[in-house]
């Protein structure tokens, strides 16, 4: 995807902190972060969900997961709990649609929705 900013981060055409690298896989730091650590988890290629990457590579998104239990581990938590989400489509307020998982923690997080 061309004009994709994930994609150009995934190959160092523009700069990320980057706390975690594989051939499929990079980790870098939300610029806006929602928690004490915020890391953002992405696969090199382009897929529009997790949901569209399981139908065509699922042993990729597998990996992806994988390594989310590292980056928990590089970053310390691990132990004390984190959260992993990923946002899909205009209800869920998605910006970039390329897929990331979320994984954010280093404090207490609270309830996942805030109740109406
Ligand atoms: P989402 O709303 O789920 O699409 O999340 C997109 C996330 O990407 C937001 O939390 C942004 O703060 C973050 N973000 C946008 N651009 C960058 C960037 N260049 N480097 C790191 N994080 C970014
Ligand atoms: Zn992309």
């Amino acid at each position: 995807m061309s004009n994709c900013i994930f994609c150009k981060i995934a190959v160092e055409e523009i700069p990320a902190e980057i706390v975690y690298r594989s051939d499929s896989v990079v980790a870098f730091r939300d610029t806006k972060p929602a928690a004490a650590t915020h890391v953002l988890v992405v696969p090199k290629e382009h897929h529009e969900s997790a949901a569209a990457m399981a139908v065509v590579d699922a042993q990729g998104l597998a990996d992806l997961f994988a390594v989310v239990g590292e980056v928990a581990a590089v970053e310390g938590i691990a132990d004390s709990g984190y959260r992993v989400l990923t946002n899909v489509g205009h209800d869920s307020g998605q910006e970039v649609a390329h897929l990331h998982l979320h994984v954010v923690g280093g404090q207490a997080l609270g309830p996942l929705l805030s109740k109406q």
